[in-house]
């Protein structure tokens, strides 16, 4: 039964973590954190969350209280304290308690917590029919305001299109960047394909560099197909012939309409569930 939290150091029953309210990770969102997904046993791409952690932390002048081995060594011990065969692990790091006030110099004692619980997946009938997506009117955080290759505990910008989301009966919404172009959604990667040609947008664009985006990356790659980080606008991904979206949770997840637009054929492309067959051997191990 999971229900041992780590917490710097410690294992704390579930019922008894917790953290100060002067912490800034309350206070002001202050902080990092991960995802990360345990199939049979196994961390998936610990190392890469492990580093986009650290990447996040110094990023915010956080410095975490341990170094990477140790974190991962962690987040390992606490799957196996928690028994998780199939589940999730929530890595956060708190910027510790402080003053109510900004100055980071005035606070001590980061929290390192690590919860590894059972998760709950998206419904299967998504994967067979596909996701509609509407475009959120909130835009994707500027990129000179708050990078979203951050993966800060501030994630109110894209709470605020995910309500938009559920406003109109939707999972996930699109986000556009301050350019009007197509940056990701508001937890997870966007690709689309046309003419043979897998495409997703870049870095700069203004998204996290997901870690299953990176995975499918390669593995199309691997597959011969030609894929391309270029800037995309929403006309592109109205006249896709396939469209995708990656995640920790959602692994490949197909899209068939966007802002009532039919993507392609209306069904999950051949591409998009090949690619999904791939990943899932490789969280597989094969
Ligand atoms: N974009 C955002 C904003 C996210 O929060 C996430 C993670 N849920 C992703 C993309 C996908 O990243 P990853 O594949 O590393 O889970």
């Amino acid at each position: 039964m999971p229900g041992k939290v780590y917490m710097n150091g410690d294992f704390v029953a579930k019922e008894q973590a917790a953290v100060s309210v002067y912490d800034h990770g309350l206070l002001y969102g202050d902080g990092v954190f991960e995802g990360i997904r345990v199939y049979g046993g196994n961390v998936f791409l610990l190392q890469e969350h492990v580093t986009r952690l650290y990447e996040s932390a110094l990023a915010i002048r956080l410095e975490i209280p341990i170094a990477p081995e140790a974190m991962a060594r962690a987040v390992e011990e606490t799957v196996a304290a928690n028994g998780i065969e199939d589940g999730y692990v929530r890595l956060v790091v708190t910027r510790g308690s402080g003053t109510l006030g900004l100055d980071i110099r005035r606070t001590s004692d980061p929290q390192v917590i690590i919860i590894a619980d059972t998760i709950s997946l998206y419904p299967a009938e998504y994967y067979e029919q596909g996701l509609e997506l509407i475009t959120a009117s909130t835009i994707r955080n500027h990129p000179s305001a708050l990078n979203p290759r951050i993966k800060s505990l501030n994630y109110l910008n894209n709470i605020l299109a995910k309500i938009e989301a559920t406003d109109q009966g939707k999972i996930e919404a699109l986000m556009l960047n301050h350019k009007g172009e197509v940056s990701e959604c508001t937890g997870d990667n966007i690709f689309i394909l046309k003419r043979g040609v897998l495409k997703t947008p870049p870095p700069d664009a203004g998204i996290l560099e997901g870690i299953t985006r990176d995975a499918v990356i390669r593995l199309a790659a691997q597959e011969g197909m030609t894929v391309e980080q270029v800037p995309l606008v929403r006309h592109d991904v109205y006249i896709a012939d396939e469209c995708f979206l990656t995640g920790t949770a959602a692994e490949v997840i197909p899209v068939v309409k966007v802002d009532g637009r039919v993507i392609g054929d209306g069904v999950p492309g051949p591409i998009t569930r090949r690619l999904l067959e791939l990943f899932q051997q490789l969280t597989r191990g094969d």
